[in-house]
């Protein structure tokens, strides 16, 4: 892998499922290692669709994905995206996994379906559970968990590959200022440590206090900005429409 390849890259990217408009059309962008980006666009801005073409479920109708360098797929199997899926606090767990099981799975891409995990597989799984403060709940039916508590376990999970990159899409920072608080402040030392970081919302005014950068998104790259310009009318009027009012909590 080049040491110095973005963490992402889109060179003239459009996609279009079936014979549908372009979903995203064009789109030529670079995150590089070590950032903290966030993507903000309406609904049906191609934000979900960004994040498949990052993590290899589909590919490119023109241009092209590379991620650390490689390939997207070949990125996830070398394990080095991390994903947190969306709704993680309202899904269902219907089997009787425990907190342990849940996080080793992450672990799966790297040695494959049906295969033992290892003692290293299950020291990077621990290691995970304890940098996320969830050491404690391993014997616990995930289940069982606070919807906060079930999100730690899936950034373990994303982490128990040991990647260098972590997509987080469209997460629940928590029901309370306090949930939220550190649910950031987790993510902020991951960021410290190294980790890029790429976190999708719709809400502008979370992004605008947590990202270092921000990739606007409306089926095209409307283009990067800092949280800062967020609020400007310009980027929220080409984002949203005209009638666009842009609250920022100030903390
Ligand atoms: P976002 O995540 O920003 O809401 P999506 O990437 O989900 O946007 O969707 C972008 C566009 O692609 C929308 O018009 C949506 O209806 C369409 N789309 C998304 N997934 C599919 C799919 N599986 N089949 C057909 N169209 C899809």
């Amino acid at each position: 892998m080049p040491m110095n390849a973005p963490a992402i890259e889109f060179k003239g990217v459009t996609y279009r499922y079936g014979a549908s408009p372009p979903a995203l059309e064009d789109v030529t962008c670079a995150i590089p290692q070590g950032a903290f980006v966030g993507i903000v666009g309406p609904n049906g801005a191609g934000k979900s669709t960004f994040i498949r073409l990052i993590l290899g479920l589909i590919t490119p109708s023109k241009g092209s994905v590379s991620v650390t360098g490689a390939p997207p797929r070949e990125a996830r199997k070398m394990g080095h995206i991390g994903y947190v899926p969306q709704k993680i606090s309202q899904s269902d767990f219907r089997f009787p996994a425990t907190v342990e099981e849940v996080v080793l799975s992450g672990r799966t891409a790297l040695r494959g379906i049906g295969r033992f995990f290892t003692q290293e597989d299950r020291r990077q799984a621990a290691d995970a559970m304890h940098m996320t403060g969830i050491g404690h709940l391993g014997k616990r039916l995930a289940g069982t968990l606070s919807g906060g508590e079930r999100q730690r376990v899936f950034i373990a999970r994303a982490l128990a590959g040991n990647p260098r990159l972590l997509i987080l899409d469209e997460p629940e920072t928590g029901v309370d200022a306090a949930t939220s608080h550190d649910f950031f402040a987790l993510l902020k030392t991951f960021h410290q440590n190294g980790l890029t970081i790429v976190l999708v919302s719709h809400d502008l005014s979370v992004m605008a206090k947590e990202a270092q950068n921000i990739l606007c998104l409306n089926r095209r790259l409307i283009g990067h900005c800092t949280p800062h310009e967020l609020g400007d009318a310009d980027i929220l009027t080409r984002l949203y429409g005209t009638d666009v009012t842009f609250l920022q909590h100030h903390h």
